[in-house]
């Protein structure tokens, strides 16, 4: 069926009749829209809206993520094929997934960008569907919180990172990938007790109360024993989850802007995003793929992959 259904299918971005199911469009041709999802900015009966922002103008070092939805996007083609491994059912074909596309913004009025994803972010939650989002830098999930908070009240937040993001910060003017957890917790976006940082290695004597579990602590007490721990913090309250690919080592994501070595294998990130099936979760996104950096393309795959098991997740509790 799938190699026949390839003689046939070409540009599934925009050919495609039927939103959900798999696709057996050839992986090294066509229009590359996340998973050969149809692109659209009609939600209406979309579940899960995949959408791009290049925006990488809040970084500390290296540059470059502003490509990467499009990087992420063109590496998702070879998993269009399969249900991700491991789940036990296919979220392509329960949910409707759509490519919202990118997010429009003007690069050189950067004080205008913030707003702008709050109202993007916004408007996905509004028409019914949970946004997934590419970044870009991780600021970006700053004006996403504050969209999830506005209509949820303070969410819980499972953050996967090398960085905390919670360095002071009170200049409200000042845009910083570096800060966005910080922020976000000042400004009452999220709830800290209810905040769990995964992968952490580098130092932030103050946590906010945020509960860190440290590199280290997951490749010595292992997975299970983190998932109970992500568990207890989050519980099943509206949860937010933002994956930082610098959480993966950079042997696995060399193309970010901040690498530190010593940190989460690619097995155990799949296997702690499955371990997650069950709990409340609103929204996700996976920020960082700088593919400047990414000279093997191996980080836009597991940014790719990152999202793929997000919109996995999120599908789990929607299972009929
Ligand atoms: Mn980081
Ligand atoms: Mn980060």
């Amino acid at each position: 069926m799938a190699l026949e259904d390839a003689k046939t299918q070409v540009d599934q971005a925009f050919t495609r009749a039927d939103p959900r199911g798999l696709s057996f469009e050839n992986a090294f041709g066509g229009a590359t829209s996340f998973l050969r999802r149809r692109y659209t900015k009609d939600l209406t009966g979309v579940d899960v809206a995949v959408t791009g922002i290049p925006f990488d103008q809040a970084v500390t070092h290296r540059p470059g993520t502003r490509f990467g939805p499009r990087a992420i996007r063109e590496a998702s083609s070879l998993q269009a094929f399969d249900a991700p491994y491991g789940w036990g059912y296919d979220p392509l074909s329960l949910l409707n997934v759509a490519d919202y596309g990118d997010m429009p913004f003007d690069y050189a009025n950067i004080r205008d960008v913030p707003a702008r994803i709050t109202a993007h972010i916004g408007a996905i939650m509004d028409a019914g569907a949970a946004p997934i989002t590419l970044g870009g830098d991780h600021f970006i999930t700053l004006p996403i919180l504050r969209a999830m908070a506005e209509r949820h009240g303070p969410v819980a937040l499972i953050q996967f990172d090398a960085h905390s993001d919670t360095w002071v910060d009170d200049d409200p003017d000042r845009i910083d990938h570096g800060t966005f957890l910080y922020k976000a917790i000042r400004q009452g976006l999220v709830d800290p007790a209810a905040c769990v940082s995964v992968g952490i290695r580098t130092d932030n004597p103050d946590t906010l109360g945020v509960t860190i579990l440290d590199a280290p602590s997951v490749h010595q007490d292992g997975v299970q024993a983190t998932l109970e721990r992500i568990r207890a913090v989050v519980g099943d309250r509206p949860t937010y989850v933002t994956f930082d690919i610098d959480a993966l080592d950079p042997a696995f994501a060399p193309g970010t802007g901040t690498p530190v070595w010593g940190g989460l294998a690619s097995w155990q990130a799949a296997a702690l995003l499955r371990g997650l099936a069950g709990i409340n979760m609103i929204g996700g996104d996976v920020v960082e793929v700088s593919p400047p950096y990414d000279t093997t393309g191996a980080t836009a795959i597991a940014g790719s992959h990152v999202a793929f098991e997000l919109i996995a997740l999120y599908g789990w509790n929607r299972r009929g």
